[in-house]
Protein backbone atom coordinates (compact mmCIF):
# COMPACT_ATOMS: atom_id res chain seq x y z
CA UNK A 1 0.00 0.00 0.00
CA UNK A 2 1.84 3.48 -0.88
CA UNK A 3 -1.20 5.45 -0.50
CA UNK A 4 -1.17 8.82 1.95
CA UNK A 5 -1.66 8.77 5.83
CA UNK A 6 -2.85 10.34 8.47
CA UNK A 7 -1.53 10.27 11.95
CA UNK A 8 -3.97 7.84 13.32
CA UNK A 9 -5.34 7.13 16.86
CA UNK A 10 -3.42 4.21 18.23
CA UNK A 11 -3.84 1.42 20.81
CA UNK A 12 -0.92 2.44 22.71
CA UNK A 13 -0.72 1.29 26.42
CA UNK A 14 -1.59 -1.31 28.36
CA UNK A 15 -4.86 -2.38 29.77
CA UNK A 16 -4.26 -5.70 31.55
CA UNK A 17 -2.63 -4.38 34.55
CA UNK A 18 1.13 -4.81 33.42
CA UNK A 19 3.82 -2.34 33.47
CA UNK A 20 4.49 -0.61 29.97
CA UNK A 21 8.05 -0.81 30.52
CA UNK A 22 9.11 -4.46 31.85
CA UNK A 23 5.57 -5.87 31.61
CA UNK A 24 5.75 -7.48 34.65
CA UNK A 25 2.18 -8.22 36.68
CA UNK A 26 1.50 -5.38 38.88
CA UNK A 27 -0.19 -6.22 42.56
CA UNK A 28 -2.82 -3.52 41.61
CA UNK A 29 -4.17 -1.00 38.90
CA UNK A 30 -2.82 2.17 39.97
CA UNK A 31 -5.20 4.99 39.54
CA UNK A 32 -2.57 7.65 39.27
CA UNK A 33 1.45 8.08 38.26
CA UNK A 34 3.67 5.82 39.77
CA UNK A 35 6.76 3.86 40.05
CA UNK A 36 6.77 0.70 38.57
CA UNK A 37 7.41 -1.69 41.69
CA UNK A 38 9.99 -4.02 39.68
CA UNK A 39 11.54 -1.52 37.56
CA UNK A 40 11.34 1.33 39.13
CA UNK A 41 9.90 3.48 36.02
CA UNK A 42 7.21 6.18 36.29
CA UNK A 43 3.94 4.58 35.19
CA UNK A 44 1.48 7.16 33.75
CA UNK A 45 -2.46 6.73 34.15
CA UNK A 46 -3.84 8.26 30.92
CA UNK A 47 -6.97 8.21 28.46
CA UNK A 48 -6.24 7.24 24.92
CA UNK A 49 -8.07 8.97 22.12
CA UNK A 50 -8.73 5.92 20.17
CA UNK A 51 -11.54 4.33 22.53
CA UNK A 52 -11.10 6.61 25.24
CA UNK A 53 -9.65 3.75 27.62
CA UNK A 54 -7.70 4.49 30.52
CA UNK A 55 -4.21 3.25 30.27
CA UNK A 56 -0.70 2.51 31.51
CA UNK A 57 1.97 4.06 29.54
CA UNK A 58 5.66 5.05 29.22
CA UNK A 59 6.54 8.83 29.44
CA UNK A 60 7.15 8.62 25.83
CA UNK A 61 3.80 7.04 24.85
CA UNK A 62 1.98 9.88 27.17
CA UNK A 63 3.53 12.33 24.86
CA UNK A 64 2.81 10.56 22.02
CA UNK A 65 -1.07 10.37 23.12
CA UNK A 66 -0.69 14.09 23.79
CA UNK A 67 -0.09 14.53 20.36
CA UNK A 68 -3.31 12.44 19.18
CA UNK A 69 -5.21 14.86 21.52
CA UNK A 70 -4.15 17.68 20.13
CA UNK A 71 -4.89 16.58 16.62
CA UNK A 72 -8.18 14.67 17.61
CA UNK A 73 -8.95 18.82 19.23
CA UNK A 74 -7.51 20.22 15.54
CA UNK A 75 -9.87 17.98 13.58
CA UNK A 76 -12.52 18.59 15.61
CA UNK A 77 -14.55 15.83 14.34
CA UNK A 78 -14.76 13.68 17.77
CA UNK A 79 -18.27 13.32 18.09
CA UNK A 80 -20.56 11.91 15.38
CA UNK A 81 -22.80 14.34 13.51
CA UNK A 82 -26.27 14.90 14.65
CA UNK A 83 -28.79 13.41 12.43
CA UNK A 84 -31.04 16.67 11.14
CA UNK A 85 -34.90 15.15 10.62
CA UNK A 86 -37.57 17.30 11.77
CA UNK A 87 -39.55 16.68 14.36
CA UNK A 88 -42.88 16.40 13.06
CA UNK A 89 -42.24 14.23 10.03
CA UNK A 90 -40.80 12.12 12.98
CA UNK A 91 -44.39 11.55 14.34
CA UNK A 92 -46.03 10.89 10.95
CA UNK A 93 -43.74 8.04 10.04
CA UNK A 94 -43.67 6.94 13.68
CA UNK A 95 -47.59 6.66 13.66
CA UNK A 96 -47.49 4.82 10.62
CA UNK A 97 -44.82 2.31 11.62
CA UNK A 98 -46.88 2.04 14.52
CA UNK A 99 -49.89 0.20 12.37
CA UNK A 100 -47.45 -1.04 9.96
CA UNK A 101 -45.71 -3.27 12.73
CA UNK A 102 -48.38 -2.93 15.42
CA UNK A 103 -46.33 -2.33 18.21
CA UNK A 104 -44.25 0.74 18.79
CA UNK A 105 -41.17 1.17 16.78
CA UNK A 106 -37.97 2.05 18.37
CA UNK A 107 -36.24 5.75 17.37
CA UNK A 108 -34.13 4.41 15.41
CA UNK A 109 -36.64 2.39 13.25
CA UNK A 110 -38.46 5.85 12.87
CA UNK A 111 -35.57 7.98 11.80
CA UNK A 112 -34.27 5.32 8.98
CA UNK A 113 -37.37 4.84 7.45
CA UNK A 114 -37.88 8.60 7.21
CA UNK A 115 -34.54 9.07 5.84
CA UNK A 116 -35.09 6.07 3.63
CA UNK A 117 -38.27 7.26 2.19
CA UNK A 118 -37.55 11.17 1.65
CA UNK A 119 -34.30 10.61 0.30
CA UNK A 120 -35.94 8.12 -2.59
CA UNK A 121 -38.49 11.06 -2.92
CA UNK A 122 -36.09 13.63 -3.65
CA UNK A 123 -33.69 11.57 -5.88
CA UNK A 124 -37.18 10.60 -8.15
CA UNK A 125 -37.50 14.37 -8.70
CA UNK A 126 -33.81 15.12 -8.64
CA UNK A 127 -33.99 17.56 -5.77
CA UNK A 128 -30.38 16.14 -5.40
CA UNK A 129 -29.77 19.00 -2.33
CA UNK A 130 -32.37 17.36 -0.33
CA UNK A 131 -31.31 13.73 -1.29
CA UNK A 132 -27.70 14.91 -0.19
CA UNK A 133 -28.96 16.09 3.19
CA UNK A 134 -30.55 12.77 3.74
CA UNK A 135 -27.60 10.88 2.74
CA UNK A 136 -26.11 12.90 5.70
CA UNK A 137 -28.62 12.42 7.82
CA UNK A 138 -28.31 8.17 6.91
CA UNK A 139 -24.29 8.42 7.27
CA UNK A 140 -24.64 10.37 11.06
CA UNK A 141 -27.38 7.70 11.85
CA UNK A 142 -25.12 4.99 11.36
CA UNK A 143 -22.57 7.00 12.99
CA UNK A 144 -24.22 7.13 16.11
CA UNK A 145 -25.21 3.10 16.02
CA UNK A 146 -21.58 2.52 16.06
CA UNK A 147 -21.33 1.56 12.78
CA UNK A 148 -18.05 3.34 11.48
CA UNK A 149 -17.34 1.27 8.67
CA UNK A 150 -21.02 2.41 6.61
CA UNK A 151 -20.56 5.80 8.41
CA UNK A 152 -17.52 6.62 6.85
CA UNK A 153 -18.73 5.50 3.27
CA UNK A 154 -21.25 7.39 3.81
CA UNK A 155 -19.73 10.60 4.67
CA UNK A 156 -17.71 10.20 1.62
CA UNK A 157 -20.43 9.91 -0.39
CA UNK A 158 -21.67 13.38 0.55
CA UNK A 159 -19.13 14.82 -0.20
CA UNK A 160 -19.14 12.86 -3.76
CA UNK A 161 -22.26 15.10 -4.37
CA UNK A 162 -20.96 18.24 -2.57
CA UNK A 163 -17.80 18.09 -5.34
CA UNK A 164 -20.40 17.09 -8.31
CA UNK A 165 -22.51 20.83 -6.65
CA UNK A 166 -25.54 18.88 -6.09
CA UNK A 167 -28.57 21.02 -5.93
CA UNK A 168 -32.31 21.16 -6.03
CA UNK A 169 -33.89 22.49 -9.09
CA UNK A 170 -34.97 26.10 -9.10
CA UNK A 171 -38.68 27.22 -7.47
CA UNK A 172 -41.41 27.53 -10.29
CA UNK A 173 -41.51 30.91 -12.08
CA UNK A 174 -44.69 33.31 -11.65
CA UNK A 175 -46.59 31.66 -13.63
CA UNK A 176 -45.67 27.94 -12.16
CA UNK A 177 -43.48 27.36 -14.89
CA UNK A 178 -40.21 26.23 -14.33
CA UNK A 179 -37.32 28.68 -14.52
CA UNK A 180 -34.81 27.03 -16.79
CA UNK A 181 -30.98 27.57 -15.02
CA UNK A 182 -28.18 26.53 -17.19
CA UNK A 183 -26.73 23.14 -16.09
CA UNK A 184 -29.53 22.67 -13.21
CA UNK A 185 -32.10 20.35 -15.16
CA UNK A 186 -29.71 17.43 -13.91
CA UNK A 187 -29.83 18.45 -10.36
CA UNK A 188 -25.89 19.42 -10.28
CA UNK A 189 -24.15 22.34 -10.75
CA UNK A 190 -20.29 22.07 -10.29
CA UNK A 191 -20.28 25.67 -10.42
CA UNK A 192 -21.27 25.25 -6.55
CA UNK A 193 -18.85 22.31 -5.82
CA UNK A 194 -17.63 22.91 -2.01
CA UNK A 195 -16.90 20.17 0.98
CA UNK A 196 -18.43 20.54 4.11
CA UNK A 197 -15.89 21.53 6.99
CA UNK A 198 -17.85 19.25 9.37
CA UNK A 199 -18.25 16.08 7.36
CA UNK A 200 -14.77 16.40 6.28
CA UNK A 201 -13.62 16.54 10.31
CA UNK A 202 -15.28 13.71 10.98
CA UNK A 203 -14.51 11.49 8.18
CA UNK A 204 -11.11 12.28 9.05
CA UNK A 205 -11.83 11.08 12.95
CA UNK A 206 -12.90 7.63 11.76
CA UNK A 207 -10.21 7.26 9.14
CA UNK A 208 -7.88 7.77 12.10
CA UNK A 209 -9.69 5.82 14.29
CA UNK A 210 -9.73 2.87 11.77
CA UNK A 211 -6.17 3.86 10.60
CA UNK A 212 -6.37 3.69 6.70
CA UNK A 213 -4.05 4.97 3.97
CA UNK A 214 -5.36 6.95 1.12
CA UNK A 215 -5.76 3.69 -1.00
CA UNK A 216 -7.76 2.07 1.19
CA UNK A 217 -10.17 4.86 1.27
CA UNK A 218 -10.01 5.55 -1.83
CA UNK A 219 -11.66 2.06 -2.76
CA UNK A 220 -14.22 2.55 -0.20
CA UNK A 221 -15.21 5.82 -2.48
CA UNK A 222 -14.83 4.64 -5.66
CA UNK A 223 -16.97 1.37 -4.69
CA UNK A 224 -20.37 3.30 -2.67
CA UNK A 225 -20.44 5.75 -5.32
CA UNK A 226 -20.77 3.39 -7.92
CA UNK A 227 -23.24 2.01 -6.46
CA UNK A 228 -24.71 4.28 -4.81
CA UNK A 229 -25.46 7.04 -7.31
CA UNK A 230 -24.59 5.39 -10.81
CA UNK A 231 -28.10 6.26 -12.18
CA UNK A 232 -28.16 10.08 -10.32
CA UNK A 233 -25.49 10.93 -14.14
CA UNK A 234 -23.10 13.21 -12.19
CA UNK A 235 -21.27 15.20 -14.51
CA UNK A 236 -18.02 14.40 -12.37
CA UNK A 237 -17.26 10.52 -11.69
CA UNK A 238 -15.66 9.00 -8.52
CA UNK A 239 -12.11 9.19 -10.24
CA UNK A 240 -12.59 12.40 -11.03
CA UNK A 241 -13.46 14.06 -7.83
CA UNK A 242 -10.55 12.12 -5.76
CA UNK A 243 -7.92 14.43 -5.99
CA UNK A 244 -9.47 17.40 -4.68
CA UNK A 245 -11.41 15.25 -1.94
CA UNK A 246 -8.17 12.97 -1.27
CA UNK A 247 -6.26 16.43 -0.59
CA UNK A 248 -9.07 17.45 1.64
CA UNK A 249 -8.37 14.48 3.47
CA UNK A 250 -4.67 13.14 3.27
CA UNK A 251 -2.80 15.90 2.78
CA UNK A 252 -3.50 17.58 6.09
CA UNK A 253 -0.29 15.17 7.84
ZN1 LIG B 1 8.16 -2.12 35.42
Amino acid sequence: MGGRRIQAYTATGRMDGACPYCQRDLPEWPTRSVPCPHCGNEMLVRTRPLDRERVLVTEADAEMLEMQWELLRERGGASPLRPLLDDEELEAERASLRIRFGREPSQEDVAASLISHRSFEHMRRLELGGYRDFMLAKASLLDQQGKEAEALAGYLGVCFLDLNGARNPPSPGPGGVAVRVAGMVTGFSIDHAFLAPPVIARTLHLIAIADLDEDVVRAVFTGFCERQFQTLRAPLRPHETWPPLGDALFSQG
